[in-house]
């Protein structure tokens, strides 16, 4: 017998790694597809996404969290260097770092939006695929730049529109804000210690969020959407410390606390 196959721990591991492997490479597979000009918009319905995967995901005990580290986009490349660090490799790092913790401590499974940290990926992409993974939430990791310090969250509060697309829908609307603020009261007192809280807002507070009614990730999900700016890359005290291993292991530890906490709210329902 394999060495996988002595003990039945062993076989819920390579199930898992297969189950995780087949989600990344829909992901991987559904975001190439996106960047083709003559698809249309409802060839991604959900009746189109493969009926395997969504049994697969259909797990409360194990629920899919879909991680969207910010840039390059149609929007940005995030590669402006500030304080000697890019926000486009800030964000990566503590995606996977979040990754890892919510796999091995938080019993999630987790999907990125992209494979690669340098692969350009639309707002839309990143939002379908965590829809068509039906996600229980997507959160999505960025860092800001302007005259402040520290982190805030945002949520669409309102339909905006992009891309011939109204959304998203108020159900959406309603537990993003949930969400947010269950993140954000499971995160903050981490993040307190070494950076600025300033609490949450909308995504209209934003510079794209303000012209569109609603970033355009948030436009075109399905799923409760959290935006999270981490720090101000400008600021120096900031980045210094999201640049540094403990800053990113200390944003990533509390970041998975606060989707811990808003999971469990959802195991409730
Ligand atoms: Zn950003």
């Amino acid at each position: 017998m394999p060495v996988y196959f002595r003990s039945m721990n062993n076989r819920q591991i390579l199930v898992k790694s297969l189950v995780l492997l087949i989600l990344q490479l829909f992901c991987s597979l559904f975001e190439s597809v996106s960047f083709a000009a003559s698809v249309s918009p409802n060839d991604f319905s959900s009746a189109n996404a493969p009926r395997q995967v969504n049994t697969l995901i259909a797990s409360k005990s194990s629920p899919v969290v879909v991680l969207d580290p910010g840039h390059p986009s149609e929007v940005s490349s995030g590669d402006a260097v500030q304080n000697g660090v890019r926000e486009v490799d800030i964000n990566w790092d503590v995606a996977l770092r979040l990754k890892t913790i919510l796999e091995e401590n938080k019993h999630c499974q987790v999907v990125l939006t992209r494979d690669q940290k340098s692969h350009l990926t639309t707002n839309r992409a990143r939002a379908e695929c965590a829809n068509h993974l039906n996600a229980a939430i997507m959160l999505r990791l960025h860092c800001d730049t302007g005259s402040g310090r520290g982190f805030t969250y945002y949520f669409p509060d309102h339909e905006g529109a992009a891309g011939g697309k109204r959304g998203p829908a108020p159900e959406i609307i309603a537990e993003s804000r949930k969400a947010a603020r269950e993140i954000f009261e499971g995160s903050r007192i981490i993040l307190a210690t070494h950076l600025r809280d300033n609490g949450i807002k909308t995504d209209r507070e934003t510079a794209v969020g303000g012209r569109l009614c609603a970033l355009i990730g948030s436009i075109w999900s399905e799923v409760p959407v959290v935006t999270i700016e981490m720090v101000f890359l400008n600021n120096s005290g900031d980045a210094s410390f999201i640049a540094s291993p403990d800053g990113q292991n200390l944003v990533a530890e509390a970041l998975a606390s606060g989707i811990e906490r808003y999971l469990a709210t959802r195991r409730k329902e």
